[in-house]
């Protein structure tokens, strides 16, 4: 059975799709089988993943609304060596045509389910929201990754995105629990950098993962190779910590 886990932090450009797709191509590298989901509109974890969003057949979307199975839309990164579940701009419509669907918050759940045995992990990378998509990520997922720069508002938005999976996990997903915060574009020469990860171990403890994901060039580059940072330059500082973060995902699915 595929541990499912989404990444997810309701805020913009924090790291969430460098996450998603070198964590999948980090244990791509570990010989896990991965499905890479791409649940934001935008489509950046496919086209990291070297997969053209523009000239897709079906995608995600399809999934969601039912006019496809998984196994009918999924791609395969070569560069990544995991398989994708595709997206693009029409995946912003789902949203509302969703609203007349029954259970429309467990169509991913539903969907995946089919494919549940083909994998080890499948990770979803999840919008800057804590939209109806993001809701069908926490529906479907045992579990919540949640990168966060370690600045100063980066703890306010926190509290909003916790409650968000509190009720999730009261009501509608009783296995959805955080896994743990990961600490990205970490800066150790910053001193704020030092101040909220010392105050982040603080409240969370355990359930802040060990791995640092430092600020790296080659991470931010990658994209537009089309390519995992991972596989990019997997010698780089980026490449290394995502790797280390795979390996201590691996361990700690162990223990769930
Ligand atoms: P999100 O999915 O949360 O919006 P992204 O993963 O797209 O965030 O990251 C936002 C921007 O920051 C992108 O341009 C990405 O390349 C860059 N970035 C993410 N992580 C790193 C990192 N560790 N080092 C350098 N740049 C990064
Ligand atoms: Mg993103």
């Amino acid at each position: 059975m595929a541990k499912i886990f989404c990444v997810a932090n309701q805020k913009g450009g924090v790291g969430k799709t460098t996450t998603a797709v070198n964590l999948a191509a980090g244990l791509a590298r570990l010989e896990q089988r991965v499905l890479l989901v791409d649940l934001d509109p935008q489509g950046n974890a496919t086209m990291g993943a070297g997969i053209n969003k523009a000239t897709l057949t079906a995608s995600v979307y399809e999934v969601l609304l039912g006019l496809s199975d998984v196994a009918g839309a999924r791609q395969r990164s070569d560069a990544g060596g995991f398989d994708v579940l595709p997206a693009n701009r029409e995946l912003a419509g789902a949203e509302v045509e969703m609203v007349e669907l029954d259970n429309r918050e467990k169509r991913l759940k539903d969907a995946l389910a089919v494919v549940d045995a083909e994998y080890d992990f499948v990770l979803i990378d999840c919008p800057p929201a804590l939209s109806m998509l993001t809701l069908n990520g926490l529906c479907a997922a045992h579990g919540v990754v949640i990168p966060m720069q370690c600045e100063y508002y980066a703890l306010e938005g926190l509290s909003d995105l916790v409650n968000t999976i509190k009720k999730v996990h009261a009501k509608l997903n009783p296995d959805l629990k955080i896994i743990g915060l990961l600490r990205v574009m970490f800066d150790p020469r910053m001193t704020l950098s030092q101040q909220v990860s010392a105050q982040l171990e603080q409240h969370f403890g355990d359930k802040v993962f060990k791995t640092l994901i430092p600020r790296n060039v080659r991470l931010a580059e990658a994209p537009s190779y089309g390519v995992p940072g991972v596989t990019f330059d997997p010698s780089s500082k980026g490449a290394q910590a995502y790797i280390a973060f795979g390996e201590e995902m691996v361990e700690r699915i162990k223990t769930m």
